[in-house]
């Protein structure tokens, strides 16, 4: 079921934009975490693919405990193949990167409003102060190489 944005707890982004980018991103709620707040999953906003997940990494362990095989292993987020970071430019010249798949990397010009508003509305729900930065608009867009 597809995850909406809600307003953030300021209030600093307006009700517009919030439904704006609502409206036109499969996933306008890209990370996906535990309630412990451990991220699990990152979606490309556009169309919801996973971008980041977690893949086992390192040794499975089994033991028996009371008949039973435990299976024991370990996981870490990682960078999926189509994972990509687009380096927005601001209108004011400064730069904001956003994740995002391969796939829709060449029609994010068509809604670099609504992925910095969601952006934002992630940035404020880990705590952040948005209030300066929400005041900037995207212009354009460039695929960041990643070395
Ligand atoms: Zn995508």
């Amino acid at each position: 079921m597809k995850k909406l944005l809600k307003e953030d707890r300021k209030g600093i982004l307006p009700k517009a934009k919030i439904n704006q980018a609502n409206a036109k991103l499969v996933a306008p709620v890209y990370v996906e975490q535990d309630a412990s707040g451990v991220v699990n999953e990152v979606f490309c906003k556009i169309c919801g693919r996973t971008i980041l997940g977690l893949v086992e990494v390192g040794e499975k362990r089994e033991r028996l405990v009371g008949g039973v095989v435990e299976r024991t292993v370990t996981v870490a987020l990682h960078k999926l193949p189509l994972y990509v970071v687009l380096e927005i430019e601001m209108e004011d010249g400064s730069r904001h990167w956003s994740p995002a798949c391969s796939v829709c990397a060449g029609e994010a010009s068509g809604v670099l409003e609504e992925i910095y508003t969601a952006d934002l509305a992630r940035l404020a729900e880990t705590g952040m102060d948005i209030e300066e930065i929400a005041k900037r608009k995207p212009k354009t867009f460039k695929l960041l190489q990643e070395g």
